[in-house]
């Protein structure tokens, strides 16, 4: 499948967005691990006691343009790499929650895709219903 979808009516991948930064190093990241596939760093904005993000080198907006367009290794890559991140950051015992964002009602800030770590602590439940809309 290709990146021009009929259906698919959002922006194209921006370069400039604040992650395609991080990966040139043109701003800095607190980075915990990275290999050929992916780059795991602190979240800059903790929404928990332990809160990372890992991100493919390449450019995809988010989950659906990488499971879409990335190949198998890149994808299998990745989550290798989510996994490793994990362990360097001793969340394997306790437990961690992995999330990703896509699209407007999830609230996706950032369009490059990346892949929520949070741990450290508990977590409570999934989604807080007071914040819903329905
Ligand atoms: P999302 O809402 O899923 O797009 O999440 C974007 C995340 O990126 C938020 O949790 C932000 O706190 C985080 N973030 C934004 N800028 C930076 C940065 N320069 N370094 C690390 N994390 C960042």
């Amino acid at each position: 499948m290709s990146k021009n979808m009929p259906n698919d009516t959002r922006s194209p991948y921006d370069p400039d967005n604040i992650f395609a930064k991080i990966l040139r190093g043109e701003i800095p990241c607190k980075e915990i691990y990275a290999d050929d596939y992916a780059l795991c760093f602190h979240d800059v904005n903790p929404q928990a006691p332990v809160h990372a993000l890992v991100i493919p080198r390449n450019a995809y907006r988010s989950f659906s343009d990488f499971t879409t367009d990335a190949s198998n290794e890149e994808i299998c890559g990745f989550f290798r790499a989510v996994k490793q991140s994990v362990q360097l950051l001793n969340l394997e015992e306790d437990g961690y929650r992995l999330l990703a964002n896509h699209g407007e009602h999830a609230g996706q800030e950032v369009d490059h895709f990346h892949v929520h770590i949070c741990g450290g602590g508990s977590l409570g439940k999934l989604i807080n219903k007071n914040n819903s809309s329905s």
